[in-house]
């Protein structure tokens, strides 16, 4: 049995994440979407919030499980016995740090192979950057996110108060 890991942050889960999940999820027997519990990056959802979007995400999917870690990547994946560590690919800018990351991966892990799947053309320009700004301003995130990340959004984006929202980061 061949299980891969999908990686991310996940800060929310969207439909470019769910394309790559779900088209990675046919080339192996298991793939666990992996959510890291403490990215170096500002987050707007708690570890729990992320976990509980993408488990809802994937429940009709039977081979895709949803866990959290906060180790190495590779420790997860060798604790999982998975011997693949997918990602996603959208732009140029993706490459480069792809590529930075499956260089040290593969100096830590020579045992796991990183496989890279590049984005389909409708999602090439998202990212959960851009959805929570989006979302953040009041626009029709529809298009981006399955409708529990939706009202998700809207949920917290109540709670937190519009004008208290800084965004983020471009890369993610
Ligand atoms: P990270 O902080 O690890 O980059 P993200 O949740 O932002 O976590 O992304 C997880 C993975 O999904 C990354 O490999 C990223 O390049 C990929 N990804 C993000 N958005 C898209 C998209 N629209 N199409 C394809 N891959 C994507």
């Amino acid at each position: 049995m061949t299980t891969a890991i999908y990686p991310g942050t996940f800060d929310p889960i969207h439909n470019g994440h769910i394309d790559i999940a779900t088209r990675a999820a046919k080339l192996f027997d298991h793939l666990i979407v992996a959510v890291y519990e403490r990215p170096g990056k500002s987050i707007l959802f708690s570890v729990e919030e992320r976990l509980e979007m993408a488990r809802k995400a994937f429940e009709h999917y039977s081979n895709i499980s949803v866990e959290s870690y906060a180790t190495l990547t590779v420790d997860f994946a060798r604790s999982k016995k998975a011997s693949v560590i997918v990602r996603g690919l959208r732009v140029i800018s993706d490459f480069e740090l792809e590529f930075q990351m499956a260089l040290i991966n593969k100096k830590l892990a020579p045992d796991i192979e990183f496989l890279c799947l590049m984005t389909s053309q409708e999602y090439a320009f998202l990212s959960s950057s851009i959805v929570k700004e989006v979302a953040a301003l009041g626009g029709c995130v529809d298009s981006m996110v399955p409708p529990h990340v939706r009202e998700a959004l809207q949920r917290k984006f109540k709670e937190l108060g519009r004008d208290k929202i800084t965004i983020i980061s471009l890369r993610d």
